[in-house]
């Protein structure tokens, strides 16, 4: 991973923020591009929020981004932290994060439990937690907070039990044949390394239902309105959606004319997508569309779809 072989706060902090709830595959092409874009976190700080999101793109739960720009010029100002506290209090930065970077950047002593680190000591000591519940996960790290009392640097054992995770200890494959801990691993032993970590229940998730209209004018533009309200797509660019006024009819000498009136917010306009921040679904939707699709039953599938604006 090219940011193991920087330790420096700015390599770190970033590439932590982006493997939040991203897996380490997902993140490689994109810290490598937003790292030549902003090589520095004083580059950071002086850059647009909509070049933010821009370079975001793709990597989706934009109100990273945006916490990256803040934390950025709070860290221009008054100098990076030193202390689990002080990485804590930084925009972004929940207890996992800040242990994660105290640990490495200033040798503190304290363990991090994320999915990666949970799966696998659910499956060494076959710990039945659901790891997605803030109790267990705390549970865990007094535990392995005694185990990093033995370790001579605390940012390894932190780094090691993160990677052994994310390449080693997967989440369907795990590669027991090439794992250190193998020895004494309670679920290698009897077999039961798919019964490791517990699986709550999965909720049946809501649908929203929405129409958006695509329009693009002669030079290629899409018409698109950005949007101003809070929430996790602040300030991205998103295909109008529409509202439904009214239905219509009217009868004339040979047919009966019956319209369906849809009404659209105000604010949009013709934009090249290139140069915006889009919603995932609005580039989910536009790739799609270039690649001469047309049937929704052939399209990609997304459940993101935001509802009608009222
Ligand atoms: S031996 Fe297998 S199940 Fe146990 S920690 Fe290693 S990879 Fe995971």
């Amino acid at each position: 991973m090219p940011w193991r072989r920087e330790v420096t706060p700015y390599a770190c902090w970033l590439s932590e923020i982006m493997m939040q709830q991203t897996t380490y595959q997902g993140v490689l092409g994109h810290y490598a591009r937003f790292r030549a874009m902003f090589p520095t976190v004083e580059a950071l700080a002086a850059a647009s929020e909509g070049a933010v999101l821009k370079a975001w793109e793709g990597l989706g739960y934009y109100a990273r981004a945006r916490n990256l720009l803040k934390a950025a010029t709070q860290i221009v100002a008054e100098g990076w932290p030193t202390t689990f506290e002080g990485w804590r209090s930084l925009p972004g930065i929940g207890p996992y994060t800040a242990a994660a970077l105290a640990s490495v950047l200033n040798g503190v002593r304290r363990s991090v439990v994320d999915g990666n680190v949970a799966r696998v000591f659910a499956r060494y000591w076959l710990l039945p937690d659901d790891f997605h519940a803030q109790g267990a996960r705390e549970k865990l790290a007094d535990r392995l907070d005694r185990e990093m009392a033995r370790a001579a640097v605390p940012g390894d054992f932190n780094q090691a039990m993160m990677e052994l995770g994310a390449l080693v200890c997967t989440p369907t494959s795990p590669n027991c044949a090439a794992c250190p801990l193998a020895r004494s691993c309670a679920a290698r032993k009897a077999g039961r390394q798919s019964d490791f970590p517990a699986k709550p229940p999965k909720k049946a998730l809501p649908v929203r239902t929405g129409t958006a209209v695509l329009v693009t004018d002669e030079r290629g533009r899409v018409l698109l309105v950005q949007n101003k309200e809070g929430g996790l797509l602040k300030g991205l660019w998103e295909l109008p959606t529409l509202t439904h006024a009214m239905d219509y009819e009217q009868t004339f000498s040979h047919f009966r004319l019956a319209l369906s009136v849809e009404q659209a917010r105000a604010g949009a306009r013709f934009v090249d997508p290139a140069t915006v921040a889009l919603t995932t679904a609005t580039r989910k939707i536009l790739g799609f569309c270039k690649k001469g699709g047309k049937s929704r039953s052939t399209g990609p599938v997304t459940k993101d779809i935001p509802p009608p604006k009222k």
